[in-house]
């Protein structure tokens, strides 16, 4: 029997400024069920497109793709802000509300030709994904999809990444 992932999120007012409603997957995480119901049909979706490697951004990137790769039985390569790789990177850099940020893959992280999943809590703009997926390109790497938890409809993150498939669990 499977649940309500809905169920599973917190919806905070006015964080982390006024007039924001800030979608908190930390429920669903404290949930074993929820929580392996959620990498179960992100692992069937990767199946179906024969993904050998998974990439997320720090950090709730991380939340979503790495149970996914344990249970493939595949790898996971973290995309991550400035000064966190230890080894030769390549970066991409994106547009926040306010200034700019980037992003950092190791070289290494992926092989030419490898088949990538890209992986984040939630799509908003899509400026993070878009990014991470410029990361696996720039290395030679062909993204086959993209799956979030949650997607927020009115940015619009979806036309950012159109020439992508696509999986979102749930949208608000
Ligand atoms: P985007 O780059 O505008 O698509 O924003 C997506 C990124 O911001 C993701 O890495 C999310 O973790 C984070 N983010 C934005 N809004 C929320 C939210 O309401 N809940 C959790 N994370 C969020």
């Amino acid at each position: 029997m499977s649940v309500n992932l809905r169920d599973y999120i917190a919806s905070v007012p006015d964080f982390p400024e006024k007039g924001v409603t800030f979608r908190d997957i930390s429920p669903l995480m404290a949930d074993g069920v929820a929580y392996a119901q959620a990498t179960d049909e992100i692992a069937a979706y990767a199946k179906k497109l024969g993904v050998e490697m998974i990439v997320g951004p720090e950090a709730r990137g991380f939340i979503v793709g790495c149970p996914v790769a344990y249970k493939m039985g595949i790898g996971f390569a973290p995309a991550r802000k400035k000064g966190k790789l230890p080894r030769p990177t390549v970066s991409a850099s994106y547009g926040l509300e306010y200034g700019q940020s980037t992003l950092y893959l190791h070289q290494d992280a992926i092989k030419p030709g490898q088949r990538v999943l890209v992986t984040d809590d939630l799509l908003a703009t899509g400026g993070t994904i878009a990014a991470t997926i410029e990361l696996v390109e720039a290395l030679g790497g062909i993204v086959v999809g993209t799956a979030f938890l949650i997607e927020l409809k009115d940015l619009k993150g979806r036309d950012k990444i159109k020439n992508y498939d696509m999986l979102a669990l749930m949208d608000f």
